[in-house]
């Protein structure tokens, strides 16, 4: 649909969730961000644009908000469709954007080693077989402008969900395109109900991403996974998320003073899971990204220890 003039929002299936991408349309090209996974774009954008009158060959420019699979997995079947597409990202999520196994193993599998918690096979298996890697042309840093003929989008760094996360301001509509820079009190599914926990990684430029966002107040607010969200809409959703990580560093510091022996980042998850949403007990485990974010916080202000040995333990300094 188009949700102001020459600015189209693409939904696509993925589970029992949905990503959305967006589509700027210009004079001189077109500036997609994301490319969902291999589906989105075979089943879903090509036969949109077909529709809509948009020449697959307007398609200059690929912006690949971040290194999630649901993200970047379409890129190998956009190139093999626009040939000529250039494919753009994030400078520090670039190494992952391009590399499925990569993002596999150092994104999703970060705490494997220390904290005993990785995606099963079965995961892994869904992400191969929906996602292919492809080179990316060129890393962004955030300031950057982009002209699409009498158009211009610019580049913004959102890091938090990821180091290298990017939005993209598309200046005639006002409206920003924030992939997954922000997420709320966490995922939906399609009907309303809730998916998973919100998996932002680093709590400090989380945090000021969300304030950055605000100070912005753009007229459209828009994601991959949630509603659009016009003017206020998009205000109430950035308090939440912002009162949301306040939630969890609350739980965390709760669940740490009633123990009497340190707690394993697993069994922290176990602690807090009722008071912060109401998930499945594998969504659930998807909490390990936002305690850990806070944990290395609470840690910098001397407020947490960890202990030597596998796996990590924590507790409150005393
Ligand atoms: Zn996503």
């Amino acid at each position: 649909m188009e949700v102001a003039p020459g600015l189209h929002r693409i939904e696509a299936p993925l589970g029992d969730r949905y990503v959305a991408m967006y589509l700027v349309v210009g004079s001189r090209g077109a500036l997609l961000v994301d490319s969902g996974v291999a589906d989105s774009v075979t089943d879903v954008l090509l036969p949109y644009m077909d529709r809509a009158g948009i020449e697959r060959s307007s398609l200059r420019y690929l912006v690949n908000t971040h290194s999630d699979f649901d993200h970047v997995g379409g890129n190998g079947a956009l190139r093999d469709s626009v040939p000529g597409v250039l494919i753009l990202c994030g400078e520090t999520d670039r190494p992952l954007t391009a590399d499925i196994e990569r993002m596999i193993s150092e994104r999703y599998g970060e705490f494997a080693a220390d904290h005993g918690h990785d995606d099963p096979e079965s995961t892994k298996d869904y992400i191969r077989s929906v996602s292919r890697s492809e080179p990316v042309d060129i890393g962004l840093r955030g300031g950057e402008r982009i002209d699409l003929g009498g158009r211009v989008v610019e580049v913004l760094h959102t890091p938090g969900h990821s180091p290298g996360h990017v939005s993209v301001y598309d200046v005639q509509a006002d409206a920003l395109m924030i992939g997954d820079a922000v997420l709320g009190s966490g995922l939906l599914t399609v009907a309303g109900t809730p998916a998973f926990p919100p998996t932002y990684r680093d709590v400090g430029p989380y945090r000021a991403t969300i304030e950055n966002i605000r100070k912005l107040q753009p007229s459209l607010l828009l994601t991959a996974h949630y509603p659009v969200y016009r003017g206020a809409e998009g205000e109430a959703f950035l308090t939440e998320s912002s009162d949301y990580t306040d939630r969890v560093e609350d739980a965390i510091r709760r669940a740490l003073a009633a123990s009497d022996t340190p707690r394993t980042l697993l069994e922290l998850v176990r602690d807090t899971r009722d008071q912060l949403g109401d998930w499945s007990d594998e969504a659930s485990s998807l909490l390990v990204y936002p305690l850990l974010g806070h944990l290395e916080l609470l840690e910098q202000r001397g407020e947490v220890g960890r202990s030597e040995g596998t796996p990590t333990r924590f507790s409150l300094a005393r």
